[in-house]
């Protein structure tokens, strides 16, 4: 269960955007106690879906959440990573995912369908009382007034709801963004690709094996027992195996030239057929085996960088990709979406009176900031290390890679390997943010309630000086 905690305070939440981080969100705000409404502008449960990858750290809190077994069914567990040249199809290595490491993590590493998460926080967020309303796209907010601090969203047919809270967790593109803050400019100072494009397709596991033409799981999938990616100069393909194994989610990755100039629909999103793409200097295998999907949905990411997720007002908050917007199909987009919504179930169980929203809001925005900064900044290393252009980096790094997968064929790991895997672990997966969330409250939260008894402490000694001077 996600809180043994029901807030003493119920209020109304409204939750603009029905995704990930919005179920999420309705979820652990629902079971901590709160009314919530979700309005999401599809008309019904989205149709479109690609593979996801889950880490130990979303791994986690879904079994916490009692999904485990559904988990079980739908993920498939990625023990291994290998990696080959996108240009030669050659082998580079491959990376272990050491069994007891990840276990110190409390989760494990595995990929499945996106719809299947879809479905499970759908049911989740449901059945603990929140209500999703499809078809209601949000065209405007307008902040609440000094005499009335809600704010009220209003939606294109024409009709309004005032909730007390509204949380906006409508996507890359979201539309509460701009109400919230200006403060929103290109991530400086790392290595970030300005824009990126991932393309996806989902191909049958039987029509890999059995083709009339070529074993083409044989060839592209070699070995490719489970993970694995194809490195090239700016671009790479991943493919993983999801559905119990019964299909293959195959991504292929563009970042800067490559990258296409449309922003793709209005939720970074759409499809495009698969003939229409570049493939300069890709391995013909490779081409082929990603050209049997004949349309790949298309996610698009443009690098921006969001200073501010509280409004002024104090009652709107921007969650998931509207807050932290997520490399395309990256490995964290959910896994920060669900850290955000236990971050904010775990505050929103303390409230206790509605001067509170303010100060918990902000809590919500120093947790969450410079984690969410963190692990994309370890994702962008990632992304850099498989995109290397030829040269000397890239050769370090296939020797590296080599020499790595040389040394071990079982789970036996040079140490160098286990440390470097301790500490992602330890930083990237290894994070709760309801400790993170508790240990804030701990500090900061029960401040107000400490200066109230310092301050009827204070009170009661005045009272006690003036009943000693009266009576002197
Ligand atoms: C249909 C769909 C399929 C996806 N498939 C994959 C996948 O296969 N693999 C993957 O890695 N990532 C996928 N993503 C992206 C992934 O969900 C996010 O990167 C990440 O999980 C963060 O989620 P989010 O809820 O913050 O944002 P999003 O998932 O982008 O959700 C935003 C939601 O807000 C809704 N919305 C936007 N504007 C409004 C408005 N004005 N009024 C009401 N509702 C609004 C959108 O319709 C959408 O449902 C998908 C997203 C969507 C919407």
């Amino acid at each position: 269960m996600p809180h043994s905690r029901q807030a003493p305070l119920s209020i109304d939440f409204a939750i603009v955007g029905g995704s990930i981080a919005g179920l999420a969100c309705a979820y652990s705000l629902a079971s901590a106690g709160h009314r919530v409404r979700v309005f999401e502008k599809f008309t019904g449960r989205p149709t479109n879906s690609a593979g996801i990858r889950v880490p130990p750290n979303l791994d986690r809190p879904l079994r916490e959440w009692g999904l485990g077994a559904k988990l079980d069914f739908h993920a498939h567990k990625t023990a291994r990573t290998d990696c080959f040249h996108l240009e030669d199809n050659s082998h580079q290595g491959f990376v272990l995912w050491h069994s007891d490491i990840l276990h110190e993590s409390g989760g494990v590493f595995c990929t499945m369908r996106w719809d299947a998460l879809y479905d499970m926080l759908f049911e989740l967020a449901t059945s603990a009382g929140a209500t999703v309303t499809y078809g209601a796209r949000t065209v405007g907010l307008a902040p609440g007034t000094e005499k009335d601090q809600r704010p009220t969203l209003a939606f294109a047919d024409g009709s309004t709801y005032t909730a007390d809270v509204v949380v906006g967790a409508d996507g890359v593109n979201s539309t509460i963004r701009g109400l919230v803050t200006e403060n929103v400019g290109p991530r400086a100072g790392s290595f970030e690709p300005e824009a990126m494009t991932a393309y996806s397709v989902l191909l049958k596991t039987k029509e890999l094996i059995v083709d009339n033409e070529q074993d083409y799981r044989k060839v592209l999938f070699e070995s490719a027992v489970d993970t694995s990616v194809w490195t090239s100069d700016k671009r790479w393909i991943m493919a993983f195996p999801i559905a119990r194994g019964e299909e293959y989610s195959v991504t292929l990755y563009c970042h800067d030239e490559y990258a296409s100039k449309e922003t793709g629909g209005p939720d970074g999103l759409d499809y495009v057929p698969t003939s229409s793409l570049d493939y300069t200097g890709f391995h013909p295998i490779a081409i082929r085996s990603f050209s049997l999907g004949t349309n790949a949905m298309r996610v698009s990411y443009r690098n921006i960088l969001v200073e501010d997720w509280v409004d002024p007002s104090s009652r709107i908050l921007l969650v998931g990709d509207a807050a932290h917007p997520s490399l395309p199909l990256s490995i964290h987009g959910q896994s920060m979406a669900v850290e955000d919504a236990i971050a904010l179930g775990t505050l929103f169980s303390r409230l206790m009176r509605r001067d509170q929203i303010a100060q918990l809001l902000d809590g919500f925005q120093e947790i969450r900031y410079e984690r969410c900064k963190f692990v994309h900044f370890s994702e962008l290393a990632t992304v850099r290390n498989v995109s290397l252009p030829e040269g000397e980096e890239r050769e370090i790094r296939d020797i590296n890679l080599r020499r790595a997968s040389l040394e071990r064929n079982d789970e036996t790991e040079d140490e160098a390997t286990l440390l470097s895997q301790w500490e992602a672990i330890g930083s990237v997966f290894g994070h709760s943010a309801r400790d993170a969330a508790d240990e804030w409250w701990v500090k900061w939260g029960t401040l107000d309630q400490r200066t109230s008894v310092f301050d009827a402490v204070k009170l009661g000694m005045g009272m006690q000086v003036q009943e000693v001077t009266q009576s002197s």
